[in-house]
Formats: C-alpha cells, sequence, structure tokens
C-alpha cells in the first residue's frame, strides 16, 4: 500500500469505533479491555508486545482498576445516577448537575487517594466532560454548529459503556514567544490538518498526557488562548487510543526499574503507580460525530480557563496521598517506639493540618459552584485557584516533615534481595529493628512507603505533578489576580480608615 494511502481502519465512522467496546462493568472488565488493542507504544527504546503486562505499566492500570472497583464496593460515593441515559453510572462520567455533585467528587477523589496512594489518572477525563458541556452549548449558541448534542450522543455511549476517558491538552510548544501559527514547526500545537465530509485529521503531539495508553477514548483539546490565524488549531475531538496513527512513548520515573526487581519491598507501593506519556498523533481521523470544535478558537481561552477551574479544584486528590504520609509517619514514630515524643506528635499535627488546609479549599470551591447557561455547574475559579496554588506547597512541606520523621535510614537501607539473603538478612533483621514486637521487614516497608511517596515513583503524582499538574504556580498566580478585585478591597479600607474621597 503506498505510504500517502489511508488504511481502512483510519477512517472509521464513529458507530465502528463504538462497536469495538462492550459494555465495562467490573475492574476485570477494564483489563481485558487494554490487551490485544495494537497499540503502539515504546518504552525503553523498545516496542511493547502487550503494556497491559507490563511490569512497569500495571501499576498504573491497577490505580484505573481501583475507579471500577469503588463504584462496586461504594456505589453511594462512586456512582451517580444520569438523567442522559436513565441509569446509575460511574461518578467519573457523571456531569455535573449541582454544587452537591462537586463536593461529592471531591470525596470520591479522596478515597481513590487513600486507597492507590498515587495519580488514579481518572479526574481528566471527568473534567473534560465537564467543560464540554457548557463550551459546546456556547459555540452553537454563537456560531449555530451542533456540537452540542454530538456531545451529549458521545457521553451517553460513554456512560453506557463505562469507559475512560484521556485528556490531551499540553502541546510541546516550542519556541514559547511564539504562537502556534508562527512555529517554525506547524505540528508544534496539534493542528487540523486535512477536512474531508466525513470528518477531519489532526497532527501534533500531547505531552505529560496522564494515563494516556491507560484509557480508552483521548479528548485532545487546545492548550491555551488563540487567535483567528491559529484557526486550525482550534480543535477538540473524541479519539479511541487505538486509533491508527497513534504513537506512545512511555515517561519513566524515579525508580520506575524496581518494578521489575524480584520481591514487592524496595517498589514501596508495588500495587499502585501513575502515568505520563507523550503522544504523537499522525493525520489521526476523528469523524464528525467526534469533533466538538473545529475552528471556533474565540472559545479556546474560556475552555482552558473552565478546565482548570474544574481540574484545580480535582487535585484536592493529593489530600488522600495527604492521608498515607501522615498514616506512614505516624507509623514509624510507632515503629521506634516514639509515640509519647511531643515533638513528633506535634509534626504529625502539622503535616494534618497543611493536608486538611488543601482539602478545605477544593470543597470550599465546589459548595461555592455556579450553574452555567448549559444547565451544568462549574467551580468557584478563586477558590480552585487557591487550593491547586496550596498544592504546589504543602505537600513538599508535608513530605519533608515526613522524611525528617523518617531518619536518614529510609534512604540507607539495604535492599530487599539482601534481606532475603541468609547471611546478611540475620544482620539486616537484627540492627534495623525499631519496637520488639515489630517484625524489622515491616519498619522497612513503611520506609520504602514514605522514600516512594516522597522521591520515588509516586514522588512523581505527589510533588512534581502536585506543582506542575493543571498549570503551574505561575498560573494560579495569574487567576487569583484576575479574580482578587483589589479595588473592592481598596474601598473597603479606605472607608474604614476615613478616608473622604473613597471612589
Ligand atoms: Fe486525578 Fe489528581 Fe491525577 Fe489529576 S493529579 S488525574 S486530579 S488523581
Amino acid at each position: 500500500m503506498n505510504a500517502a494511502t489511508p488504511a481502512p481502519r483510519r477512517e472509521e465512522s464513529a458507530e465502528q469505533r463504538w462497536n469495538r467496546f462492550s459494555v465495562l462493568k467490573t475492574g476485570d472488565d477494564y483489563l481485558a479491555s487494554l490487551r490485544n488493542r495494537g497499540t503502539r507504544l515504546f518504552l525503553f527504546g523498545e516496542l511493547i508486545d502487550e503494556p497491559a503486562d507490563h511490569p512497569i505499566i500495571k501499576p498504573s492500570i491497577n490505580a484505573l482498576r481501583a475507579s471500577y472497583d469503588l463504584a462496586i464496593d461504594d456505589p453511594e460515593l462512586a456512582t451517580a445516577w444520569s438523567p442522559l441515559i436513565d441509569a446509575q453510572v460511574n461518578r467519573f462520567l457523571h456531569i455535573v448537575e449541582s454544587p452537591g455533585d462537586l463536593v461529592m467528587k471531591n470525596k470520591m477523589q479522596r478515597r481513590m487517594g487513600q486507597i492507590t496512594g498515587t495519580c488514579f489518572q481518572r479526574c481528566t477525563g471527568l473534567d473534560t466532560i465537564s467543560v464540554l458541556h457548557s463550551v459546546t452549548y456556547e459555540i452553537d449558541e454563537k456560531h449555530g454548529t451542533n456540537y452540542h448534542q454530538r456531545y451529549l450522543d458521545f457521553l451517553k455511549e460513554a456512560q453506557r459503556k463505562n469507559i475512560l476517558i484521556a485528556a490531551g491538552m499540553t502541546d510541546p510548544k516550542g519556541d514559547r514567544s511564539k504562537r502556534p501559527s508562527e512555529q517554525a514547526d506547524p505540528d508544534m500545537f496539534m493542528r487540523v490538518t486535512r477536512r474531508t465530509d466525513k470528518g477531519i485529521y489532526v497532527k501534533g503531539v500531547k505531552a505529560h498526557m496522564t494515563g494516556g495508553w491507560n484509557q480508552h477514548w483521548i479528548c485532545v483539546l487546545p492548550t491555551m488562548n488563540l487567535s483567528e490565524a491559529d484557526k486550525d488549531y482550534a480543535v477538540v475531538g473524541m479519539i479511541p487510543g487505538d486509533a491508527e496513527g497513534i504513537t506512545y512513548i512511555y515517561g519513566r520515573q524515579s525508580c520506575d526499574t524496581r518494578a521489575m526487581e524480584p520481591g514487592d519491598i524496595d517498589q514501596g507501593n508495588a500495587q499502585y503507580g501513575g502515568q505520563e506519556v507523550l503522544v504523537y498523533f499522525d493525520d489521526v481521523f476523528i469523524p464528525n460525530e467526534h469533533v466538538f470544535m473545529d475552528g471556533q478558537y474565540q472559545f479556546a481561552q474560556e475552555l482552558v480557563t473552565r478546565f482548570t477551574a474544574y481540574h484545580r479544584a480535582s487535585y484536592v486528590c493529593k489530600t488522600g496521598l495527604g492521608d498515607v504520609l501522615v498514616g506512614a509517619a505516624a507509623s514509624i514514630v510507632e515503629y521506634n517506639g516514639l509515640e509519647k515524643v511531643s515533638h513528633l506528635r506535634d509534626k504529625l499535627v502539622e503535616m494534618t493540618h497543611l493536608n486538611e488546609t488543601i482539602y478545605s479549599s477544593g470543597i470550599a470551591s465546589s459548595h461555592e459552584a455556579k450553574k452555567m447557561p448549559s444547565g451544568i455547574f462549574m467551580n468557584d475559579t478563586m477558590l480552585a485557584n487557591v487550593c491547586k496554588h496550596n498544592v504546589t506547597r504543602f505537600p513538599y512541606e508535608i513530605s519533608r516533615l515526613a522524611q525528617d520523621i523518617a531518619g536518614g535510614i529510609m534512604v540507607t537501607m539495604p535492599s530487599e534481595q539482601d534481606l532475603d539473603n541468609e547471611e546478611a538478612g540475620d544482620i539486616i533483621r537484627r540492627f534495623l529493628k525499631g519496637r520488639d514486637d515489630i517484625p524489622t521487614e515491616d519498619r522497612m516497608r513503611i520506609l520504602r512507603l514514605i522514600e516512594n511517596m516522597t522521591l520515588g515513583r509516586n514522588a512523581v503524582g505527589y510533588l512534581t505533578e502536585s506543582m506542575h499538574g493543571a498549570g503551574s504556580p505561575q498560573a494560579q498566580r495569574i487567576q487569583i489576580l484576575r479574580g482578587m478585585d483589589v479595588e473592592t478591597k481598596k474601598w473597603h479600607a479606605r472607608k474604614l480608615a476615613g478616608i473622604k474621597q473613597v471612589s
């Protein structure tokens, strides 16, 4: 076949794409749905035959799987009634009908963080479907398009099949001083390369895609405000993760190869991990039914702002991880026989205070949600930005305190394989013991968990993702500046100070 001739599957219709998915109910169904997809995924310079079975990838799949398990174990928390299909659906696919829905979402996110101790990757999809509800509605109002109905049709099918959606938002950006249409490489931002009567073709890369390979569909979205010259870059569409033309390159994480070693102690959290991938779209087709924006550049900025309002409050997820870290630090205090030492108790109080401060701003943002013209509710923007800004700082301090409490042994401890060696193991068991009634191995496990969350694989989710996910700290400061209404504050101050000309 000539390289320019599209392969038959490349131009599948929307219906053909949906027909490849069956209804997923359990974690096992989800796991089965990831196999035999024929995706192209590179890891350590090699194409991986079956990524679902790779030891480095598996923990990230387990984290998403937990979202299916929780819906069965605690339906009140992790499911909701969808008026769209008149059925109970996973809360990660539910549109926000009230501030209470956002509060429940936050509670579910904290619980998921406690269960997995990592980024469980499903919230970007939830926040994407939330923002598209209002944005497609408003584009239609202004331009007479029919994106909102397409979006609703997609969402109904997504709810029925209980599938996962990843958000592909971050473009590589190239020369940051230039707009998308000014870049030397026209694909530095995702763009529409071709339009036919059946759909569009997109080309470009989406970077840092959370859980990108683990999910069934990818929603590509613009990453920043766009001008008329950038019209071809104003594109939103849903693409199945196994569509032709997609190449995944797996993002490696600190200490990730420990998953290839025997045993599970040195991994710290052997069950769960996060996932970020670099995803290249090489003229990937999107049928018209799955295109929710094409050229309406005026809405790009608003789309990004609303997405971040939802997602920055979603970062209460990190309080679930904070709960785990406080628990780990308290455990090591106990295992060392130091639970009565007041400065250690005070450090645990400080960690808890910081963690709850994050939670309070996120949950307040949900309670203060406002109704949008489309009927959906959106988080209070100021409080969502405060929540995320807290998240760029407090997990670092919580981690510092956990490391302070854990002591240097956390990073000087021998490996599990030494523990398993007859001669070395005897020495380790005898001298790395804390309290007599606590097995040395348990003490080592807790220390490795603290290492995992503050330096190792899940520090990616707990620290660096907290810093840069959903926008780096300065992005929140810009939003806080926009919403701080300093003029009203000055008016109050001047009035109370008895200044005559209060304007
Ligand atoms: Fe969800 Fe938190 Fe991961 Fe974002 S960082 S996808 S909010 S778990």
